[in-house]
């Protein structure tokens, strides 16, 4: 059976240049590249050319890039690394709707001692800069989390306003952004961001699982977490693993130059996907903002769709994956858990609603067939659950 593969949100397969990349060097003996004879050495070249290159791409210097095992342990390093270096209580302020990896980093930080604030967003997933900036400003917050774009339903924050209001309350916390899901899908801006911080995964690129970025620009004060033999500048110690990091320069740099074209091509997959899916299941409800933004800024991610309806959830993603169509209720590390997603709850849905969305991650690799294909298994696999289930597929709750 052909697979319909809809979860380049979780991740995306390796791309051939990145494969190319990744067994050139594993299979080119290269040594420990913290050893000084010459296959060490050669190690070293290649992480520095790597570095070179997602330095250029993502516009930043090169001893601002610090290669990670994923973005996971690049944001913990970013958070727990900067709060270490702020007073003991230092307030520190994110959103309901980041990541885990970045809420539970915080929500530790929290328990040692710092105060937390999980600032709201509405109904669409966007989060008031103006209040954000002000609840930072009496705080008097020293660290603020906000991803660019959300895994599960594509909202994009605005952090150019984000910086602006910061700057008008006259707050100046050391901003950390999760740009995991930015990455290849929206400019990438750290300057006009006002983050400090930023982080960043290969495998939602093309590039290998296992390889982070984090951006620790302008000297940004970190401490290190994992301590050791002090590579990666003495902010991540640990042997490199030099394959996988010059694979991820090559998935990296190649995702930037390819942005502009690929997102303009699979936003009018997406768009076309969530008009297949609004004509075919009665009361479905594209979750986040619409895709008519109402400014130049863009409102969603370019790949992403979140649908409500009322036979999402597990039974339909079992349901799905048998009939070849791969998707996810959430973020990769929730799904297969009948947990409802917090992000849903923030916006929010009741814990039905937040166990029902069905979130469909395009990629490079998706082609119109593969969109035509997919709303048709949706539907028809939606309708034969109306049919055993007894309803009546009406509209469905939550704001
Ligand atoms: N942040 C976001 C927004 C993500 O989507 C993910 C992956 O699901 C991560 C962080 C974690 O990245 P990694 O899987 O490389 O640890």
């Amino acid at each position: 059976m052909q697979r319909l593969y809809f979860d380049h949100n979780a991740t995306s397969p390796l791309r051939p240049e990145a494969r190319a990349e990744l067994e050139r060097w594993l299979d080119a003996g290269l040594g420990n590249p913290s050893s000084v004879h010459g296959s060490g050495r050669r190690a070293r070249s290649v992480i520095d050319e790597a570095r070179e290159r997602v330095a250029a791409a993502l516009g930043v210097r090169e001893g601002e890039v610090v290669f990670t095992s994923g973005g996971t342990e690049a944001i913990g390093l970013a958070l727990r690394g900067a709060a270490a270096k702020l007073a003991p209580g230092t307030a520190l302020a994110t959103t309901t709707i980041e990541h885990a990896a970045v809420l539970e980093h915080l929500r530790a930080l929290r328990d040692g001692g710092h105060p937390l604030l999980e600032l709201d967003v509405d109904g669409e997933g966007r989060l008031d800069v103006e209040r954000a900036a002000r609840a930072c400003a009496e705080l008097g917050a020293g660290l603020l989390s906000v991803g660019v774009a959300n895994n599960e339903i594509g909202v994009v924050q605005d952090l150019a306003g984000l910086r602006a209001a910061l700057e008008r309350a006259g707050v100046r916390p050391v901003v950390h952004t999760d740009a995991v899901q930015a990455l290849g899908r929206l400019p990438i801006d750290l300057e006009q961001w006002g983050a400090q911080l930023a982080t960043f995964s290969a495998h939602k690129v093309g590039g290998p699982v296992g390889v982070g970025v984090l951006v620790a620009r302008g000297g940004a004060a970190l401490e290190p977490v994992a301590v050791g033999g002090g590579q990666e500048m003495g902010f991540r110690a640990g042997t490199e693993s030099a394959a996988a990091i010059a694979a991820a320069g090559v998935a990296i740099e190649l995702a930037v130059a390819e942005r502009a074209a690929y997102a303009e091509r699979v936003e009018g997959l997406a768009r076309r996907l969530w008009a297949g899916l609004e004509a075919g299941l009665v009361g479905a409800r594209l979750l986040g903002p619409a895709f008519e933004a109402p400014d130049a800024r863009p409102a969603r991610l370019p790949n992403t769709v979140n649908v409500l309806t009322d036979q999402g959830g597990d039974l339909l993603l079992a349901r799905l994956d048998l009939e070849g169509v791969e998707a996810s209720a959430g973020s990769a590390c929730a799904s297969g858990s009948i947990e409802p997603s917090h992000v849903l709850l923030a916006l929010g849905l009741d814990e039905s609603g937040a166990r029902r969305g069905l979130r469909l991650s395009l990629g490079p690799d998706t082609t119109a067939h593969d969109v035509e294909q997919l709303v048709d298994i949706v539907c028809r696999t939606c309708a034969s659950l109306v049919e055993k289930q007894g309803t009546t597929g009406g509209a469905v709750g939550g704001p």
